[in-house]
C-alpha cells in the first residue's frame, strides 16, 4: 500500500468569484442583447415603411423577454441554473417571434410574396426555437453551431440570390444575434453547472482526505435508513492526536489524518461508505455482516491504521478507538450516531482495547453515567463534594511538606462515590473547572487558617485542577481567593489530561508559571508522553505514578526506571515525588534511588480535614525518628 496524500482542491472562494464573473458576463451580454434588439433595431425599422402597429407590438413584447432575462440572471446568482435555462429559453423563443413577426407585418415592404414571408418566417421561427432549445444541451455545443451555421449560411444564400437585401440583413442580425446569445448563456449554464458540482462536493467532502464530511455522511446515513440493508456503523477516533499535532506540527498531523483515511480506504470492505467527520474523528457505514465478520474487518483496520507512520523522517505510531453500533429496527440517525459514540467513548477509556461494540450493557451503563451526572452537577452546586487531604513528607526525615485535596462525594448510605468513577464524568460535562474553583477556595480556606501557625504555616496546599480550567479563567480564579499569587499553593495537572489539552493553554501554563506558584505534574509516567516535550513545559515538581511504585521493592526494572526519572529530573532541578507508597521497603528504595518526597498510605491516608491537623501534629513529632507507620483511622 503507497501512503500518498490526495492533492487539495480549489477552494470555494475562488470558485464564488468565477461565479460572480460568469453571472456578470452573462448580465452584460443580456443588457446589450436587450438594447440592440429591443429597442435599437425597431427603432431603425420606424423609419421604413413597416407599420408602426407590429413595431409598437414588438416592442411591448421586450418586456416580458426583459422579465425573462433578468430573472434568469437572478436565478444564476441563487445558483439555480435549471430554472435560469428555462428562462433564457423563454426569452429567446419570445425574440423568435419577434422576427418571425417581421416579413409578416409587412411582406411588399420586404419585396416578399406573402408565402414566402410566411415561409420565411417559420423558417426564423425554428431556428430560433431550435437555438433555444440548444440551452438545454450544453454537452452538445458543436452539433448547435453547425446545425445554425448551415441554416445561416442557406438562409442568407437563399435571400442573395434572390436579391433580397432588406431581408438579408434581418436574417443577418438574426443570426449574429442567436450565435452571440446562445453561445454565452450556453458556455454560463455549462459552467455553473460545474461549479455547482464542485460546490456540491466541497459541501460534502473533506478537503484534506477527500472522503465524505459530517454533512455528508449524515445525508448517507439517512438514505442508509430508507434502504432495505442493513450496514453497521462505525465510529473510529485516533489516540493522542492532540499530542502529535503540538509536538510534530500541524504538516505531520495533517500526513496522519490523509493516511489514515487512505487506509481505511483500503482496509473497509466495498460498498463501506466512509467519512472524517471531525478533527480526528473517523467515520464509516459497513454493508451487512455478521457481528465475527465486523469484528474482523475491525480489527484488521485497527492493524492497519496502527502501522507506523514515517514523515519528514520522523515515525510515530498513531493507534485508534473503535466503536460499533449495529442497526436497530426504526433508529433515527441521531439515535445511531449516538449509539456509535457512546460505544466509541467506552472504548477509549479500556486503552487496551481496540473496539467496543454497543450494547444492552453499555447502553445501562450509559443511562447511569447521564444520571450520575446530573447527580454530581447538584451535589456541585449544593455544596455536597468535600475536599479530603492527603499529607506528603520530605523523604529525608518525613517532615511534612505539603498535604493535596483530594474531592469526595458522599452518599446518603455513609459510603463514597470514588473520583475515578466521577472524575471522569464531571470532565465530560465540563464540570471540572467548577470542582477546581471549589478546591482553591477549599485551600484558600486552610491556608489562611494556618497562616500563623507556627509550622504548619510552611506547608503547601496541593489542588488537582483540570488543564481546561487554563483556557477557562484559572489565572483569575486564583487570583480571585489568592491576591498575591500565594507561593504555599501548589497546583497538580494529570500528565495524560496535560498532553491532550496544552497546545491551546501553552501560553496561560508560562504565565502561571511566572508567579510563585508551584506547578506539579501529576501521575507521571503513564501519558507515555515524549520527555522532552514535557521538559519544554515550565513545572517544578513531578508526581511518579503510583503504578511505578507498586512492588517497585522486589522489581529491579521499575527501580532503574525509577533511577532514570530522578536523574533526569535532577538534571533539570526537578523535585521528584513517589505517590502510592504503601509498604516500609517501598520507602526505603525510594529513599535509596533519591526521590526528594513521598506521598501514600503509608505515610498517611487521606482523611477529612477535621482529621487532618490530628495527623500533621503526629508526623510533625515522628519526623526525623526513622520510621513513622502510622495507622490511620479515617479512610477513603
Ligand atoms: P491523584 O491526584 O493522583 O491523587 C492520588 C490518588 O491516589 C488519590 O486517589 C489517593 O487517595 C490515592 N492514593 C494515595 N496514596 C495511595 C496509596 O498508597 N495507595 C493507593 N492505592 N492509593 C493511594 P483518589 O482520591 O481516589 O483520587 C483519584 C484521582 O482523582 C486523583 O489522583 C486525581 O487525579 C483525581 N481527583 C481527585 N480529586 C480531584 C479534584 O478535586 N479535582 C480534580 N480535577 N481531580 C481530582
Ligand atoms: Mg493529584
Ligand atoms: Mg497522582
Amino acid at each position: 500500500m503507497t501512503d500518498a496524500i490526495p492533492t487539495t482542491r480549489t477552494p470555494q472562494s475562488s470558485k464564488n468569484g468565477t461565479l460572480k464573473r460568469r453571472t456578470l458576463q452573462s448580465g452584460l451580454t443580456t443588457a446589450a442583447a436587450i438594447i440592440g434588439i429591443g429597442i435599437l433595431l425597431p427603432a431603425v425599422f420606424w423609419q421604413s415603411n413597416l407599420p408602426h402597429s407590429g413595431l409598437i407590438v414588438w416592442g411591448l413584447l421586450q418586456v416580458p423577454i426583459s422579465l425573462c432575462l433578468i430573472g434568469s440572471l437572478h436565478a444564476q446568482n441563487v445558483g439555480s441554473v435549471a430554472t435560469a435555462n428555462h428562462l433564457n429559453m423563454i426569452s429567446l423563443i419570445s425574440w423568435s417571434m419577434c422576427f418571425t413577426a417581421l416579413p409578416w407585418l409587412n411582406p411588399a415592404a420586404m419585396g416578399l410574396s406573402p408565402d414566402k414571408a410566411m415561409l420565411i418566417g417559420a423558417m426564423l421561427a425554428v431556428t430560433g426555437t431550435l437555438a433555444a432549445t440548444a440551452i438545454q444541451f450544453p454537452r452538445h455545443g458543436q452539433a448547435r453551431n453547425v446545425m445554425l451555421s448551415m441554416l445561416a449560411i442557406s438562409y442568407a444564400g437563399a435571400c442573395l440570390l434572390h436579391r433580397e437585401w432588406a431581408l438579408a440583413s434581418v436574417v443577418a442580425v438574426w443570426f449574429v444575434f442567436i450565435f452571440t446569445t446562445t453561445e454565452v448563456n450556453v458556455r454560463g449554464a455549462m459552467e455553473l453547472r460545474r461549479l455547482r458540482t464542485e460546490g456540491e462536493y466541497m459541501a460534502n467532502h473533506d478537503g484534506l482526505t477527500e472522503l465524505l464530511n459530517r454533512h455528508g455522511f449524515i445525508d448517507s446515513l439517512e438514505t442508509q435508513l430508507r434502504q432495505p440493508q442493513r450496514p453497521a456503523l462505525a465510529l473510529i477516533d485516533l489516540d493522542g492526536f492532540k499530542l502529535i499535532n503540538d509536538t510534530l506540527g500541524h504538516q505531520f498531523g495533517d500526513h496522519v489524518l490523509a493516511i489514515t483515511g487512505k487506509r481505511l480506504r483500503s482496509a473497509l470492505p466495498e460498498g463501506s461508505t466512509i467519512a472524517r467527520i471531525g478533527g480526528d474523528e473517523f467515520a464509516a457505514l459497513i454493508p451487512h455482516q455478521t457481528t465475527v465478520e465486523l469484528r474482523d474487518i475491525l480489527d484488521t483496520a485497527h492493524a492497519i491504521i496502527s502501522q507506523p507512520i514515517v514523515f519528514l523522517q520522523r515515525k510515530r505510531v498513531v493507534c485508534a478507538s473503535i466503536g460499533i453500533a449495529p442497526y436497530r429496527n426504526n433508529i433515527s440517525a441521531s439515535d445511531w450516531m449516538a449509539e456509535a459514540d457512546i460505544a466509541m467513548y467506552r472504548c477509549k477509556q479500556n486503552p487496551q482495547t481496540a473496539l467496543w461494540f454497543y450494547d444492552t450493557a453499555t447502553r445501562q451503563e450509559a443511562i447511569h453515567r447521564v444520571v450520575l451526572e446530573e447527580r454530581f452537577r447538584k451535589a456541585l452546586t449544593d455544596g455536597d463534594i468535600h475536599f479530603w487531604c492527603q499529607p506528603i513528607v520530605r523523604t529525608s526525615d518525613q517532615q511534612p511538606l505539603a498535604i493535596e485535596l483530594l474531592a469526595r462525594w458522599p452518599q446518603a448510605d455513609g459510603s463514597f462515590i470514588s473520583p475515578a468513577e466521577f472524575i471522569p464524568i464531571a470532565q465530560q460535562a465540563s464540570l471540572l473547572v467548577d470542582l477546581g474553583k471549589q478546591a482553591l477556595g477549599c485551600a484558600a480556606t486552610l491556608l489562611e487558617r494556618w497562616s500563623t501557625h507556627p509550622q504548619y504555616c510552611s506547608l503547601t496546599v496541593n489542588v488537582n485542577i483540570s488543564p481546561l480550567h487554563l483556557s477557562a479563567g484559572l489565572i483569575d480564579d486564583i487570583r480571585s481567593v489568592f491576591p498575591s499569587m500565594d507561593s504555599r499553593l501548589g497546583i497538580e495537572f494529570v500528565e495524560t489530561d496535560l498532553i491532550s489539552t496544552i497546545g491551546e493553554a501553552k501560553d496561560r501554563l508560562q504565565e502561571l508559571s511566572l508567579s510563585d506558584l508551584r506547578l506539579i505534574i501529576d501521575d507521571f509516567g503513564v501519558g507515555y508522553s515524549s520527555l522532552s516535550y514535557l521538559w519544554s513545559l515550565p513545572f517544578d515538581t513531578l508526581k511518579i505514578d503510583r503504578s511505578f511504585i507498586e512492588g517497585i521493592e522486589s522489581d529491579p526494572v521499575r527501580q532503574q526506571l525509577i533511577a532514570s526519572i530522578v536523574n533526569m529530573a535532577q538534571a533539570l532541578d526537578i523535585t521528584c515525588v513517589a505517590e502510592g507508597i504503601e509498604t516500609e521497603a517501598a520507602i526505603n528504595v525510594l529513599q535509596q534511588h533519591r526521590v526528594h518526597e513521598l506521598q501514600g498510605y503509608r505515610i498517611a491516608r487521606p482523611q477529612p480535614v477535621e482529621h487532618i491537623e490530628d495527623t500533621l501534629a503526629t508526623l510533625y513529632r515522628n519526623a526525623r525518628t526513622t520510621r513513622p507507620a502510622l495507622e490511620q483511622t479515617a479512610t477513603a
